[in-house]
């Protein structure tokens, strides 16, 4: 390719400013918009998962007395342990039936796997470099 005449447009280069990114060579990552940072699909964005001690329920059955609320197996004295209930709040989430979603740390955000967390990728259309083929000249 040889211009006798400097293209308008592009001054002979035969390449001009991508439309697609301006120039930079980048372009704002689709799957997180920038951010660099996609919900966390484990626990759906809460950063909070259900707790697999407990199931949830945020109670366990009374260690002392195995759930009956008696203090023996013949006895009608209430567990002095968990007063005659039969459950004990769970240690492993406090009670609350939750813990922090162990795949997101409890942020609920995960590191975008297309961008690497950047938030921006390279641009398909030049590639990275910045610059397209002029139109004009082709
Ligand atoms: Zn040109
Ligand atoms: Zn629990
Ligand atoms: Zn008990
Ligand atoms: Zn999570
Ligand atoms: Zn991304
Ligand atoms: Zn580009």
């Amino acid at each position: 390719m040889y211009n006798d005449e400097n293209c308008h447009y592009c001054d002979g280069t035969g390449k001009v400013k991508c439309h697609e990114c301006g120039g930079d060579g980048q372009v704002e990552c689709f799957w997180c918009d920038g951010d660099g940072e996609v919900r966390c699909t484990d626990c759906g964005g809460s950063g909070s998962e259900s707790c697999p001690s407990c199931g949830g329920r945020g109670t366990k059955n009374c260690g002392s007395c195995g759930g009956s609320g008696k203090d023996s197996y013949d006895s009608d004295e209430d567990c002095s342990w968990c007063h005659g209930s039969g459950e004990e709040d769970c240690s492993e989430c406090g009670g609350s039936g939750e813990v922090d979603c162990s795949y997101c740390y409890g942020s609920g955000k995960v590191e975008c796997d297309d961008c690497d967390g950047r938030g921006y990728v390279e641009c398909d259309k030049c590639r990275g470099c910045g610059e397209e083929d002029c139109r004009y000249c082709h």
